[in-house]
């Protein structure tokens, strides 16, 4: 354990800021390093995550994908997308060298079916990490599209893979700026013959459309797709509402379970239920 530093719960580890740039125009890159990091090991999953607890004590967390981590130097990269009202946002842009953060253990969804032709990786802002990292890490031999929802052309990230991979940019909307466009690019992309893989990660309404679409209109099984709500737009507004009708939520996500239905079906209910409630 790093001495000095509080260890709030869940969160083991230290990591001090060794350095912080900008990689792209709305992306911070920040590196960590430090004999708190020395016992951090890798889920393996390229689009693992962990809790970030903020200076002072740790108590304010976030979540973060580990965009790097190198045992060999104890070196942990993290890029943080820049963007109004985030306390976690503000801090990466006034890093510097030397300041500490806890950090959770890390966990990732990606899991393609051994038999994927093709995946689909579909990501905004906050997803570009996971995707340079699932990227880096494919073999040759594979073939991975990305449809990437960005803030501006100088948000473009060069990827290097040894697997076959094409990207699409879209620049100016989504990303809290606009209504993402993500879920129309997705469907409107012409997807190759043969069983394939469709990872998803942004803004959680837009999860919702990509798993429905995913769930109830190609008709595909839950193993072929992993879809995660990573931010929610309008946070403040949407939990003020939400407080509102939770009772009736939890009542529809109890029923569900009480009913023995699986969790792709539970989730379904409620998903149902937030959209009747306008959320
Ligand atoms: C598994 C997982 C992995 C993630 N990996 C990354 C990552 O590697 N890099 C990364 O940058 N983010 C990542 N995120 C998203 C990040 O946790 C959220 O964006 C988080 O809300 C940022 O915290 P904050 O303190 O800056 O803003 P908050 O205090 O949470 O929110 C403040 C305000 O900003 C809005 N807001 C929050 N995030 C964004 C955004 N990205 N763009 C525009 N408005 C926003 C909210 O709606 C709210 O109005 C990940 C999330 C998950 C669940």
């Amino acid at each position: 354990m790093f001495e000095g530093v509080a260890h709030p719960d869940g969160l083991p580890y230290s990591a001090t800021v060794s350095s912080a740039r900008h990689l792209t125009a709305h992306m911070r890159r920040v590196t960590f390093e430090g004999p708190g990091l020395a016992a951090f090991t890798s889920s393996g999953r390229p689009d693992e995550r962990l809790l970030v607890g903020l200076p002072p004590d740790g108590s304010d967390r976030r979540s973060y994908t580990v965009r790097r981590w190198d045992p060999q130097r104890g070196e942990l990269t993290v890029d943080f997308v820049v963007h109004a009202g985030g306390n976690a946002a503000r801090w990466a842009e006034q890093a510097t060298p030397g300041e500490t953060v806890t950090l959770s253990a890390a966990s990732g969804w990606y899991t393609p079916p051994a038999d994927s032709e093709w995946q689909l990786l579909l990501s905004d802002m906050t997803a570009l990490p996971a995707v340079g990292r699932i990227l880096e890490e494919l073999p040759a031999g594979s073939r991975a599209h990305v449809i990437a929802e960005i803030i501006e052309p100088a948000d473009e990230q060069r990827f290097v893979s040894s697997a076959d991979v094409t990207v699409t940019w879209l620049h100016g909307h989504g990303n809290g700026l606009t209504p993402s466009m993500l879920h129309a690019a997705a469907t409107g992309w012409s997807r190759p013959t043969g069983p394939g893989y469709v990872w998803f990660a942004g803004e959680a309404r837009t999860s919702r459309e990509v798993r429905r679409w995913l769930r109830h209109e190609l008709g595909w099984s839950p193993e072929r797709y992993d879809v995660m709500g990573y931010w929610r737009a309008h946070q403040e507004e949407w939990t003020r509402r939400y407080e509102q009708v939770q009772t009736e939520i939890e009542a529809v996500a109890d029923r569900a379970l009480a009913a023995g239905d699986d969790l792709d079906t539970v989730r379904d209910a409620v998903d149902a239920a937030m959209e009747r409630a306008g959320l």
